[in-house]
C-alpha cells in the first residue's frame, strides 16, 4: 500500500492553503507558481492560470504519473516538472514552485546558492544549483530542473524562479521559504564581494547533524548523536 494520502477534500484544501500561503508570504505574485501533493495514485495539482483566492477544492486537478489528468480544469502548465520531481524523488510528497523575488533575482543571473551559510543544507546538500534555461511549461524545463536538483530537493530555475519539494506540503513550503531566505542573505552578503564559503567537510558535518536536529534525545536512532552539544539535565 502507498504511504501517500488518498485524494480527499482535506488534502485538496491543504493544497489551496499552501498556494494562498505563497501569496501571503510574498513568495509569489498573481497566478505565478503552482503547488502539488502526491497521492496513492499520482498527484493533485493546482489548475493553470487561476487566482489562488478563487480556487475551490473541486478545481484541484488529479493526475497520474504517466501524465494523464481528469476533470474540466487544465492542470498547471508546469505539471511535467511536478511529475518528474515525484518520479525522481520517491520520498517526496509535495512540490512547490514559485517566483520568489530574491531567488528569482539570483536565477536571472544564472547563479545558484553556494555554501556561504550552513543552512543551504535545508535542500539536502552542500549547495543549491541554478538550472539551465528553458521556456516555462516545457519538457525541456523539466529536464533542466532534474539536472539542477541533482541529489537535492530544491533548485533555482534560470530566468524564472525556484522549485522545492518535501515530505509533505508544510515541509515543501518550508524549503521554498528557506531558499528565498538564503537567496536574500546571499544577495546581501555579495554586496561586500563573494563571501567565505564553508568547506566540503564543514558542510558534510552540518548535513550529518541536520538529521538529528529537532529530535528529542529519546527519538535518536541507535548510535545517532544529538544535533548539538547537550547541556546537563538536572531534574
Ligand atoms: P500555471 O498558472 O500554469 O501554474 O503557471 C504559473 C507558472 O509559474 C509557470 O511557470
Ligand atoms: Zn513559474
Amino acid at each position: 500500500m502507498s504511504s501517500f494520502p488518498s485524494d480527499t477534500t482535506e488534502l485538496r484544501t491543504e493544497i489551496l492553503d499552501t498556494a494562498r500561503a505563497l501569496t501571503r508570504l510574498k513568495l509569489t505574485m498573481g497566478t505565478s507558481g503552482n503547488v502539488s501533493a502526491r497521492t496513492e495514485t499520482g498527484f493533485l495539482i493546482t489548475p493553470s492560470a487561476t487566482p489562488y483566492e478563487d480556487l475551490t477544492p473541486d478545481m484541484i486537478v488529479p493526475m497520474d504519473l504517466e501524465g494523464n489528468y481528469r476533470g474540466e480544469m487544465l492542470p498547471s502548465s508546469e505539471w511535467r516538472m511536478h511529475l518528474d520531481f515525484y518520479r525522481a524523488k520517491p520520498s517526496c510528497g509535495a512540490v512547490v514552485h514559485c517566483h520568489s523575488p530574491r531567488a528569482t533575482a539570483l536565477a536571472c543571473h544564472r547563479k545558484g546558492i553556494p555554501a556561504f551559510h550552513y543552512m543551504v543544507a535545508l535542500a539536502g546538500g552542500d549547495r543549491i544549483d541554478c538550472s539551465e534555461y528553458a521556456r516555462f511549461g516545457t519538457r525541456a524545463l523539466s529536464v533542466a530542473m532534474i539536472a539542477g536538483l541533482g541529489d537535492r530537493n530544491a533548485c533555482l530555475l534560470a530566468n524564472h524562479g525556484q522549485i522545492a519539494g518535501g515530505l509533505n506540503l508544510r515541509k515543501a513550503l518550508g524549503v521554498a521559504e528557506g531558499v528565498e531566505d538564503l537567496a536574500d542573505q546571499y544577495l546581501s552578503a555579495l554586496v561586500l564581494g563573494e563571501p567565505v564559503l564553508l568547506t566540503e567537510k564543514e558542510m558534510l558535518d552540518t548535513l550529518k547533524k541536520f538529521k538529528s536536529y529537532g529530535k528529542q534525545t529519546n527519538e535518536l536512532e541507535m548510535g545517532q548523536e544529538a544535533a548539538f552539544e547537550l547541556p546537563t539535565r538536572v531534574d
